[in-house]
């Protein structure tokens, strides 16, 4: 596990990475987390997990915590508690491969009666980006699939390194829009979504720091200052 510099943070996103075997979930997290690709990427093995944190919304520190199946999604034997504690995350097939397509419906209804009482948010990704040559899964094909499930679509290549960082991020502000409008509460005893380091309404000589903005209530300003 990459250890993360001490810097602070708004909150803290759990986010689970799914898909059929061998579309490169393990590669696309490795590209973004460490730099690195591997021609030949070994099969997950036990639970992995990464972190880093990334801007959203202009400039509120976000940190991912990015957790990776680990070779278990060839038998679906993925455990409810990978879903249910996580807040969304990606959904991953590969573009070359028509199979791994037709199974995200199934991924996506696993994951879905695994979350609940919690929905989850993901964002589709269309893997291997690089073989546009070997392509199966048209743009139309994926983007009208994202559309029916309300997601946001991207397509991304470990290999040649495109649309990496740009995926993460504009999966944690869809994610970060839902916290701040209340459309995702922050519970004890869930780990989907979790207040960071920095205080609330924090200020630092005159500079925001980011997290949500401390307006007094009425109660407090009562027979205050007038
Ligand atoms: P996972 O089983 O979904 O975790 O997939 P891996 O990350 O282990 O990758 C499976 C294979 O796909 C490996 O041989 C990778 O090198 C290859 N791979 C991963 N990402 C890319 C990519 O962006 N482009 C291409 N062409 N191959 C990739
Ligand atoms: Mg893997």
């Amino acid at each position: 596990m990459a250890s993360l510099p001490d810097v602070p943070y708004v909150y803290q996103f759990r986010l689970i990475i799914i898909g059929d075997s061998t579309v490169g979930k393990s590669s696309l997290l490795r590209q973004f987390t460490e730099g690195k690709y591997l021609e030949f990427s070994d099969p997950t093995v036990g639970v992995d997990f990464h972190a880093k944190i990334v801007k959203v919304d202009g400039d509120s520190p976000v940190k991912l915590q990015l957790w990776d199946t680990a070779g278990q999604e060839r038998f679906r034997a993925i455990t409810r508690s990978y879903y249910r504690n996580a807040v969304g995350g990606l959904l991953v097939y590969d573009i070359t491969n028509k199979q791994s397509f037709e199974n995200l419906t199934s991924w996506l209804s696993d994951a879905s009666q695994s979350a609940e009482p919690h929905k989850l948010v993901f964002i589709l990704v269309g893997h291997k980006a690089d073989q546009d040559k070997n392509r199966e899964v048209t743009k139309q094909e994926a983007m009208a699939f994202a559309a029916d499930h309300d997601m946001n679509y991207i397509e991304t290549s470990a290999k040649a390194m495109i649309n990496i960082d740009q995926a993460f991020v504009l999966l944690a502000e869809n994610i970060y829009n839902k916290v701040q409008t209340g459309a995702i509460k922050i519970q004890d005893g869930w780990d989907g979504v979790k207040r960071g380091t920095t205080k609330r309404g924090h200020r630092n000589n005159g500079v925001y720091e980011g997290g949500p903005r401390f307006i007094p209530s009425a109660g407090q300003k009562k027979g205050c200052c007038d």
